[in-house]
């Protein structure tokens, strides 16, 4: 397949120099801008991340200034962009770090802390720290998958992944990891992309079994598990210039004390009632769900709702200084521009 890996490495590498984007994280490389950046890339587009990135920065500059802030703080900073565990942990370990006689310096070492897993691990020691150790994300399997014109069926991600992490070992520029391991996630991301890899462009094409092939589109092949749908109905009731919101309780797995609008079901309603009058539809992805919402308003008919735990009037010149979940802020914003 690939004869001379040192070809391979250095027309990847070169490839890289001419053409990575410019994101404020290789910029201005530092061993926090890395350590945020990872965190945040973590389940979201770098797209989507990068304003977060430039709020995040100069609110909390460096480990230190995040291992002092309030959790409620930090959240508020992550508001919007998913997965909060990812902004509890990366808390967490500012904390650690602040208070650790050394800075982790291997992969293993970095495992031992909040929120790092082998793909973090691997992210943080190669970029920061230039230690040899392979990043292996879904772009990198889909480049490695053409490179070999593997086509085994893998049932997970998570198969494909450690497949390709001997391989993605193998090809790494000892010299410059960090960079390798950026040039084969950026080739994913922007040349060999699922549905249309640009091979003509693409700096591997002459080591590529799958270009050679003629068919690399369909690699790799990953039988993901079904995704089931969930329907959600939820309420949106406001009276005197106050919206009725439920508050996570501090215990939840997800997004605890987080506010949300009150499902119909905790109200005590069903989207049958009278009462009820549909305003919208949204639906979204979280793992392996669909979740359809349909959010409907509450006639003034019905009793007043007492403020008591855990439903909440919010003031709503207050909305915005509250922690809501992405998708229901959005709603909210929308809706209230309605009335
Ligand atoms: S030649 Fe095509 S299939 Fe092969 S790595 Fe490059 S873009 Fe992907």
């Amino acid at each position: 397949m690939i004869d001379s890996y040192s070809d391979f490495r250095s027309a990847l590498l070169l490839w890289y120099d001419q053409n990575q984007r410019m994101l404020p994280w290789r910029t201005k490389p530092s061993l926090y801008n890395t350590v945020v950046s990872e965190f945040m890339l973590q389940q979201t587009q770098i797209k989507t991340a990068l304003p977060y990135f430039e709020r995040w920065l100069i609110r909390f500059p460096d480990f230190h200034s995040l291992a002092e802030a309030e959790t409620e703080s930090v959240l508020k900073y992550w508001e919007g962009l998913g997965y909060y565990n990812r902004a509890r942990n990366l808390h967490k370990l500012a904390q650690c770090l602040v208070d650790a006689d050394a800075i982790p310096d291997t992969p293993d070492a970095w495992k031992a802390l909040p929120g790092i897993g082998d793909y973090t691990a691997a992210a943080i020691s190669s970029i920061a720290q230039n230690h040899p150790s392979a990043v292996v994300d879904g772009n990198v399997v889909r480049v490695l998958a053409r490179l070999t014109n593997d086509d085994t069926n893998f049932s997970s991600n998570a198969q494909a992944v450690k497949q390709f992490t001997v391989l993605a070992n193998q090809l790494l520029d000892s010299k410059r990891p960090g960079d390798a391991n950026q040039a084969m996630m950026e080739l994913g991301a922007t040349l060999c992309t699922k549905g249309q890899p640009q091979c003509q462009c693409c700096p591997l094409k002459t080591f590529c079994l799958g270009f050679q092939a003629g068919k690399p589109e369909g690699l790799p092949a990953i039988t993901r598990a079904k995704r089931t749908q969930v329907q959600e109905n939820r309420a949106f009731i406001i009276r005197e210039q106050r919206l009725l919101l439920y508050k996570i309780p501090s215990d939840a797995k997800r997004l605890k004390d987080h506010y949300e609008l009150p499902s119909l079901e905790a109200l005590g309603l069903t989207k049958d009632s009278k009462h009820l009058k549909k305003l919208t539809s949204k639906k979204r992805g979280i793992s392996n769900q669909v979740i359809t919402e349909t959010v409907y308003e509450l006639d003034t008919a019905l009793n007043p709702i007492e403020e008591k735990e855990p439903f909440y009037w919010i003031d709503l010149k207050s909305i915005d200084r509250i922690l809501l979940s992405g998708p229901h802020k959005r709603w909210i914003r929308d809706l209230l521009m309605l009335l």
